[in-house]
């Protein structure tokens, strides 16, 4: 491709893992955020190499940073990244989790997998743009946003598209969320996210008479909760596969022999299903996290009633976080918990967000597979379902037409599962990663975004 002529990526290769390391040393650990640390870097990096670059904040030090560069008339593709991180506990760790030390091969810290790594390698895909002076048909945006971490997440990307709608109006993004690699009998597959599951969190509060503990009746508004949840607990959930979950099932089944297939295929059958997840030949996570996909999900992790072992309380309170599959809403959601626990019990909403599902017939998916067959032949690129979210709950509910894919390609270690670092200590991602998925997303981008034939 001419547009990659002339690159060194050796260079590339140093520049990204020092945008990395750097991004690592702002301790953005959210709350409280400080992401203007990341934002005022980025942006100086930004302005070095001539760009305008846009800093603002929701709140003082939440700070967001975007830019642009001009293209053709098609529809703007945004190169999103958060800059916020959890909290890490520095005792629990091997190197200091905000130091960015370069070890052994590994870029070490909080955010290195969870999401700095992106927002570097998007940072450098940007900066190559503009250094090759690739002529673009479509305008390229590049944002690094506040606060996807925590609670609800308004002072970011959200925030944004209410206060800076023409910093951010692009028709595609590509953000976290896919881009991992498994193994199914030997074969190789990566994940796209293209969708995921809604968030439903609500309260279900009970209420009873209140009594002396020494004279039990039959209102105890503890019993009446306890009840509620035990049969939830145990309930027959419907399935509700999903566009997505029944792609990427036949998307695998494709490539295995006729018994694994068969497997495959019954798991959206609800009379085989939990039989056929049982026997799929995949690590107990994935099918814990296949069975979730499947259904409308509750997990109860907050419980309030009484305070004194003697008295009977009126009231008790769970907190349950469910989660929706696409093609669900908060009102067929609530009549299915309905269902089960009938009318009795309070039920208060508290937070809603839809499920997503963006399309695998765009021409930036089409991309991405196309890419993606020539820097990695054995694999196979599926779309996937997650039951967690990402910035796309923020974008999708404001503006429905914008197709968000979750795509930072990454190999796995045979024995380091660096994955499994997300969230936990000694997070960390190999230079080779890093450099991998930089060439492809620079790839993807210069042949979505490129004026091909148009070359110098
Ligand atoms: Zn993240």
């Amino acid at each position: 491709m001419r547009t990659n002529m002339n690159i060194d990526w050796n260079r590339a290769t140093r520049e990204v893992v020092g945008f990395l390391r750097d991004l690592i040393r702002c301790d953005t650990t959210n709350p409280p955020g400080n992401e203007i640390l990341c934002a005022n870097y980025i942006a100086d990096v930004l302005k070095r190499e001539g760009i305008d670059a846009a800093v603002t904040e929701s709140e003082p030090t939440r700070g967001n940073v975007t830019a642009r560069l001009k293209g053709g008339d098609a529809p703007a593709l945004m190169l999103l990244g958060h800059t916020d991180v959890v909290a890490a506990e520095p005792d629990k760790w091997s190197r200091n989790p905000f130091g960015g030390d370069l070890h052994r091969g590994y870029i070490w810290g909080r955010g290195a997998l969870d999401m700095k790594n992106m927002v570097a390698a998007e940072l450098m895909v940007f900066l190559l743009l503009k250094r090759q002076g690739v002529p673009l048909n479509r305008d390229v945006i590049y944002a690094a946003t506040a606060d996807e971490e925590a609670g609800r997440g308004n002072h970011g990307i959200g925030w944004l598209i209410d206060h800076h709608p023409d910093q951010v109006n692009a028709k595609y993004v590509l953000t976290e969320g896919g881009g991992g690699d498994f193994y199914v009998n030997g074969k190789r597959f990566y994940t796209c996210q293209t969708g995921q599951k809604g968030i439903f969190r609500f309260r279900l509060i009970a209420k009873g008479q209140p009594g002396h503990g020494s004279r039990p009746h039959n209102d105890n508004a503890v019993i009446a909760l306890s009840r509620a949840l035990g049969v939830l607990g145990s309930a027959k959930w419907a399935m509700h596969p999903s566009k997505t979950l029944r792609a990427f099932l036949e998307g695998i089944a494709a490539t295995q022999d006729g018994e694994t297939a068969q497997q495959l295929r019954e798991v959206l059958d609800a009379g085989h299903s939990e039989e056929a997840l049982q026997k799929l030949p995949l690590a107990p996570d994935m099918i814990a996290s296949l069975r979730a996909l499947l259904h409308n999900t509750v997990s109860p992790t907050v419980l309030e009633a009484g305070s004194k072992i003697n008295v009977i309380p009126a009231e008790a309170t769970a907190w349950i976080d469910g989660r929706l599959a696409p093609g669900q809403t908060d009102k067929s959601f609530e009549a299915e918990i309905r269902s089960h626990i009938g009318d009795e019990i309070d039920l208060v909403v508290d937070q809603y967000s839809p499920p997503l599902e963006a399309s695998t017939d765009s021409p930036l998916y089409q991309t991405l597979v196309e890419v993606m067959a020539e820097r990695d032949p054995d694999a196979v690129v599926l779309p996937a379902l997650m039951t967690g979210g990402t910035d796309a709950k923020h974008i999708c509910p404001r503006w429905p037409e914008v197709q968000v894919y979750g795509f930072m390609p990454h190999r796995q270690v045979p024995g380091e599962e660096e994955m499994n670092l997300i969230h936990g200590h000694d997070e960390r991602v190999s230079v080779e990663n890093l450099a991998f998925a930089t060439r492809v997303l620079y790839d993807v981008v210069t042949r979505f975004c490129g004026c091909e034939g148009e070359m110098a």
